[in-house]
């Protein structure tokens, strides 16, 4: 039986795995197969479709192209794979969408003509099951999915002691990929809070953390196999996990070259209640700088706060600000501070007025003129999913009522307050080491550090792409920033 696992790469409140971010999806599947696996992008089989499978060079006015970009070792023998493979799995879904400097997710519109005429059997997994939309402000994605043999949910229908080995073998599909990939780690999955309006984690999996050795297991072998970069970032909450100190610390002890060691989701709740602050300490000691908490603050506005059952006030969300502010604000290795809080905000949920906005600004302001620093704001309209709380009693009722707001809303944080928090966190003439050269656009070439949310840096000329970079900051956009190259590096040579 031949398989082949189509990554169309996923995007979820808790987990991403969209490049350069390798998703847990597709490895614990590869791991489960236990035989020889194919594995293809999305990438892979638009270049197949479109060019024939051969790479176009991009000329020196045009924009790289983002949809072929993120292609396999076995890109040249898509057609062949696809012919001989008996069964073919298929894993997309977006739930929080957002914007892609080097990629873009396949969606269900755009893979089911493709994958249409292949004589194989066709599974659908990934956080489609439950619906998927690549942008923001929508219902999810209307598709008539009989194309498809079998809609898969054994992903999130499993217990850890399951999935143990598949994890640790399915590390394998490295060897498939050609460029970087940041490892993006499984702890835990569900939600101990489980109660805001628009989330999809409670209905897809109950509370549950993996054992610590069996995710040391996992890393120290993508290690092995050459991965340096990686993210602690599918559960929804890096504070709860009961074993979080011990982590890290063994992570370092048994992958001592390790480059890049950062977390994602953070309960704001629980930072204010670790004691003697010991989680954000290890945390700073432990993780490689440039590190971001992402904080699901969601709204600064109690109306909406209790409308939607979210789960932390601002006062909350402010003291766990301070807190991250207070250990992790100075400058690292890599020339960004080594640990800050980054927040969401969320357009759309129940009872958001334009008081909401005005709620917002004033945290926002209290927390900047206050000397503290927030590495992101992440603004989105929410996206409503069947079977959340949104769904069933809301819906897009505020979405439509205040669209026409969102654009000044946003600007308005972005001009206030991004941009000059942006010049707090990485004041010109800072030198941002080992940035990775990723895409052309015209006469400029965007570059990124690997890391959790990291900062796009826009360099004039056609740098060498995928390759690293320490870049001096000469200017601030609202989200992104301007630079020169100090030094040019090949991965040796990148020590954080
Ligand atoms: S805290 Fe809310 S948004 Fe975060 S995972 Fe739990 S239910 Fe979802």
């Amino acid at each position: 039986m031949k398989y082949t696992i189509l990554d169309c790469y996923t995007d979820e409140p808790a987990g991403l795995g969209v490049p350069p971010y390798l998703g847990t999806y597709p490895r614990y599947i590869a791991g489960y197969l236990d035989e020889d696996v194919h594995y293809l992008t999305i990438d892979d089989l638009r270049l197949w479709r479109k060019h024939n499978s051969r790479v176009k060079e991009t000329k020196p006015s045009q924009k790289t192209d983002i949809t072929t970009y993120n292609l396999t070792s076995n890109y040249k023998d898509v057609k062949k794979i696809l012919e001989e493979t008996d069964t073919l799995i298929v894993v997309l879904g977006i739930h929080v969408p957002g914007k892609y400097l080097s990629a873009v997710p396949g969606t269900l519109h755009e893979i089911m003509p493709l994958i249409k005429d292949l004589k194989c059997k066709k599974i659908l997994t990934g956080p489609a099951v439950f619906g998927t939309q690549l942008h923001g402000g929508k219902f999810r994605e209307k598709a008539d999915l009989t194309l498809f043999d079998k809609i898969d949910y054994s992903l999130f229908r499993f217990k850890y002691s399951d999935v143990k080995d598949y994890s640790v073998e399915g590390a394998q599909i490295l060897k498939q990929i050609p460029d970087y990939r940041m490892i993006e780690i499984e702890t835990g999955h569900g939600c101990d809070i489980g109660k805001c309006s628009f989330c999809t984690e409670p209905i897809k999996n109950r509370v549950e953390f993996r054992d610590k050795d069996d995710v040391l297991k996992e890393i120290t072998e993508f290690y092995k196999l050459g991965a340096r970069f990686f993210r602690l970032g599918k559960q929804t909450c890096f504070y709860t996990l009961p074993y979080a100190i011990d982590l890290l610390k063994e992570i370092r002890k048994n992958c001592p070259e390790l480059k890049v060691l950062h977390i994602d989701n953070v309960n704001p709740v629980k930072v204010v209640m670790d004691k003697n602050h010991e989680i954000t300490k290890a945390v700073v000691k432990y993780c490689t700088s440039g590190n971001i908490a992402a904080f699901g603050i969601e709204s600064f506005d109690m109306e909406v706060v209790k409308a939607n059952t979210l789960n932390t006030a601002p006062n909350i969300a402010y003291e766990a600000i301070r807190i991250l502010n207070k250990y992790g604000a100075d400058t690292g290795q890599d020339g960004m501070p080594r640990y800050l809080p980054g927040i969401n905000i969320i357009f759309g949920l129940r009872a958001e007025s334009k008081k909401t906005h005005e709620e917002n600004m004033k945290w926002l302001k209290k927390i900047y003129d206050e000397g503290l620093m927030l590495r992101r704001i992440n603004i989105r309209q929410v996206a409503i999913f069947e079977g959340t709380s949104l769904y069933n009693e809301g819906k897009d009722k505020f979405l439509r009522k205040n669209k026409k707001f969102y654009w000044k809303w946003r600007n308005d944080i972005r001009q206030n307050i991004d941009w000059p928090m942006l010049q707090r966190i990485v004041p010109r003439e800072t030198v941002l080491t080992n940035c990775y050269a990723e895409i052309y656009d015209g006469k400029t070439t965007f570059c990124r550090q690997f890391g959790t949310y990291p900062l796009i840096v826009g360099v004039k000329g056609r740098l060498e792409l995928k390759k690293f970079y320490d870049i001096e900051i000469t200017g601030h956009m609202l989200r992104s920033i301007t630079g020169k190259v100090v030094i040019k590096k090949e991965i040796e040579d990148v020590n954080f």
